[in-house]
């Protein structure tokens, strides 16, 4: 049997990254994937000429300089900056909150202090430290704003009211006092020209890679061929669910070619009230400024998790989170084994997290 250095769980962006430096330090490497494709869920597929996100939309931003320079030296990336549109009903505004959204949701708003005024007068109903993300919002944002274009939408994602939430969900977007309708705070941001998928090609150039291979099938066999295993899948399945089940949100995505150049003018539109299901619509060329004759456009259907989806999002409450330490606490004692990456965590992990975290493991 052919002995490797490393055995590869997930062809993800942690496990590519590992590997990528393993080859490098000489290191024999196999990965191995259960899905039909590379790249996890940053997978990217050519539709009508066109990079379809095709596990959800996906933009790069860091503060990490060495994760910048990392993913720029296999790929370029492009210019594009985050700026999602909420819509509710009839109604549009500019996201994350800054002065073009105060600006028309308040009508007498032109400068920070009017915006302030109306927002120190709302957050008011909040006193001590917010207890749950409904308190985190308004005590951020006044109640107004919470009402438009926060409650609906985190209730349709996470399946919860507001709050039974953790506040730290949405700690992560922005509030800003002037008009920049950029989604993220970080000094790099981009998406890689020519979609992710051809960035994860570059990392696993020259590496030997499985397809349609479950690690589950054949466990020991795995374990007998390799030095060390590299594992970014779900960590309490790697423990055949011993401890129990830890909880995951799931999507449904529905995608359409439309024969139209541009359906609603920016690739992200956030639909942030109950009058549809799904939260996002996403047109996928407007990342890299296409100009194809025709679009496509994907619905984004945020789901209860059941056995056979995919697990997209770790639910980070604390019942959770007390749980997936007691996973974690057993994974250190796992020998020759390396947990890593968004589900073997079980972390709200961004790509450039879990990248930074595959730059510092000790190869
Ligand atoms: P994954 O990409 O999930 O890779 C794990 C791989 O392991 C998968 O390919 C899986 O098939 C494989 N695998 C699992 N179990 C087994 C097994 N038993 N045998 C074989 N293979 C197995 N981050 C950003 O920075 N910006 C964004 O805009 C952004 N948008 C997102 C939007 C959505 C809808 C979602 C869900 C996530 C988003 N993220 C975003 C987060 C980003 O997707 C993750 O941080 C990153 O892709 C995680 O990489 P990973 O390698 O940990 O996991
Ligand atoms: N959120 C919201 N309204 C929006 C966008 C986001 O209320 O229009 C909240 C929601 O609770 C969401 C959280 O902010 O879960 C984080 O949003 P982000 O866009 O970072 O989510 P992700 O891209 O990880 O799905």
């Amino acid at each position: 049997m052919e002995k490797y250095d490393y055995l590869i769980v997930g062809a993800g962006l942690f496990g590519a990254t590992i590997a990528y430096r393993a080859k490098k330090a000489g290191k024999k490497v196999l990965v191995i994937d259960k899905r039909n494709h590379i790249a996890g869920n940053v997978y990217t597929e050519n539709i009508e000429n066109i990079n379809v996100h095709k596990y959800g939309a996906h933009i790069f931003h860091t503060d990490y300089k060495d994760v910048w320079e990392f993913v720029n030296s296999f790929v370029e990336f492009n210019r594009y900056t985050n700026s999602p549109i909420a819509r509710i009903e009839k109604e549009i505004y500019n996201l994350p909150f800054n002065m073009n959204t105060f600006s028309k949701i308040w009508s007498d708003v032109y400068t920070p202090e009017d915006a302030l005024r109306h927002i120190n007068s709302e957050r008011k109903e909040i006193t001590g430290e917010p207890k749950n993300l409904e308190e985190q919002a308004i005590s951020l944002v006044g109640r107004t704003i919470y009402e438009k274009l926060i409650k609906g939408y985190t209730e349709k994602q996470w399946n919860r009211d507001c709050k039974d939430l953790p506040a730290f969900i949405i700690k992560r977007l922005p509030v800003r006092l002037v008009y920049d309708n950029n989604y993220f705070n970080d000094k790099y941001q981009g998406i890689p020209i020519g979609g992710y998928t051809k960035l994860v090609e570059k990392m696993l150039d020259g590496i030997e890679v499985k397809l349609n291979t479950d690690f589950f099938d054949n466990i020991l066999e795995y374990k007998k061929m390799c030095n060390k295993i590299v594992y970014t899948g779900a960590i309490d399945e790697y423990f055949n669910y011993s401890l129990g089940k830890l909880e995951y949100r799931s999507l449904l995505f529905k995608t359409k070619v439309i024969n139209l150049e541009n359906f609603q003018g920016n690739a992200v539109v956030n639909y942030t009230g109950r009058e549809v299901d799904y939260t996002r619509v996403i047109e996928h060329k407007h990342f890299e400024y296409g100009n194809q004759p025709k679009t496509v456009i994907t619905y984004e259907y945020p789901t209860d998790f059941k056995e056979g989806m995919e697990k997209y999002y770790t639910v980070n409450d604390e019942k959770n989170n007390e749980l997936a330490e007691k996973y974690r606490k057993l994974a250190l004692q796992e020998k020759n084994v390396i947990f890593g990456g968004r589900l073997a965590e079980y972390k709200y992990y961004d790509m450039d997290d879990v990248i930074k975290k595959a730059l510092d493991v000790n190869i």
